[in-house]
């Protein structure tokens, strides 16, 4: 007897929906590198239970580069994914070996901080956005700046993902409404 190994499965998916289930089951941002959303949810969930059964504290930060829209009409989506990948690099290059830095969607990043108080997760967050806000990329010889806001908040014990979530784009938002480049804690 035979054994069919090969099924044509283009009646049953396209390719390119394929290919973008299997890059998410890869857990990984393509264009950063990054974790990518699925990622993030996944660890969530494990600190929200981390938290609830040994009380390990965790809290997130929200970000989301400023005027990004009139920077890519400015300078050119290329520009602008360079933008991206080299904020994610900074991130990364200045986040604690188990935190997990991550890209929600376009120009949103979740990073997640484990173990920390309410002033520690403040000066991780300032320290990302002064380093955003002082460095810049170089293009044709002249210098590209953006800025990011944050919001930052501490997991609550009665948070699930959804609540968390909603509180750190809140905050966010009081952020960019403030003036943007700025973090607000809550
Ligand atoms: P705000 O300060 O309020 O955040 O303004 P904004 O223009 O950054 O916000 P908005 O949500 O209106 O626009 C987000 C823009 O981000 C839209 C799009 O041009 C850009 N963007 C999203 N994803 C990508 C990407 O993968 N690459 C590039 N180059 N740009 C992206
Ligand atoms: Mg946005
Ligand atoms: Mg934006």
């Amino acid at each position: 007897g035979g054994v069919e190994l090969f099924t044509d499965i283009s009646s049953l998916k396209s390719i390119d929906s394929r290919i973008k289930e299997l890059e998410e089951m890869a857990l990984l941002d393509r264009l950063t590198g990054l974790a990518n959303r699925r990622f993030i949810e996944n660890e969530i969930v494990i600190h929200l239970s981390e938290e609830k059964r040994f009380q390990i504290p965790f809290g997130i930060l929200f970000m989301d580069i400023d005027h990004f829209k009139k920077f890519n009409d400015t300078h050119g989506h290329d520009v602008g994914d360079r933008v991206l990948k080299f904020i994610a690099s900074t991130m990364v290059k200045n986040s604690r070996p188990f935190d997990v830095m991550g890209r929600w969607g376009g120009e949103e990043f979740i990073g997640i901080l484990r173990n920390v108080t309410h002033e520690q997760l403040e000066d991780l967050g300032t320290r990302l956005r002064v380093l955003v806000e002082s460095s810049y990329i170089a293009v044709e010889n002249k210098k590209m700046h953006v800025t990011i806001s944050i919001g930052a908040t501490l997991m609550r014990h009665d948070d699930n993902m959804d609540t968390l979530i909603k509180r750190a784009d809140t905050l966010l938002y009081e952020s960019k409404s403030a003036g943007r480049n700025r973090l607000t804690m809550g």
